[in-house]
């Protein structure tokens, strides 16, 4: 798609620093992060939201769940923990259409400390 931001991110027309990179899946910081860790985990197919998930493309959502949790051991926050967030259209807040986890953390994240996530 020509005019999604996240893929012209992984054509390398935008810059972003790339924390990861496997044949599937890309992760990059967050431009405007909330936390001191805040990592974005994409598919390198561009897929607009969790309602394109289906029986022939979900094992990409598996693969962003495992790059998340790699990252968070990577960056050491695995033993505090993080919060992992897939926000879905209109009413979840989703803001770029092309499916992204969010990998937040480095912080406590109680929800009376960040009700927004
Ligand atoms: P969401 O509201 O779940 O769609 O989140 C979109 C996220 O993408 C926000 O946290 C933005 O800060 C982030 N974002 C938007 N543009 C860029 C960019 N060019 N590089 C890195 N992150 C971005
Ligand atoms: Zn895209």
């Amino acid at each position: 798609m020509n005019d999604c931001i996240f893929c012209k991110i992984i054509q390398g027309k935008v810059s972003s620093e790339f924390v990861y990179e496997s044949d599937t899946v890309v992760a990059f910081n967050d431009v405007n992060p909330i936390a001191p860790v805040h990592v974005l985990i994409i598919p390198k197919k561009h897929i607009e939201s969790m309602n394109d998930i289906d029986t022939d493309n979900n094992m990409v959502i598996a693969d962003m769940f495992a790059v998340a949790v790699e990252i968070a051991k990577q960056k050491s926050i695995d033993n505090d923990g993080y919060k992992l967030l897939i926000r879905t259209g209109k009413n979840g807040g989703q803001e770029v259409p092309h499916i992204h986890l969010h990998l937040i953390g480095g912080a406590l994240l109680h929800e009376d400390i960040h009700p927004v996530i």
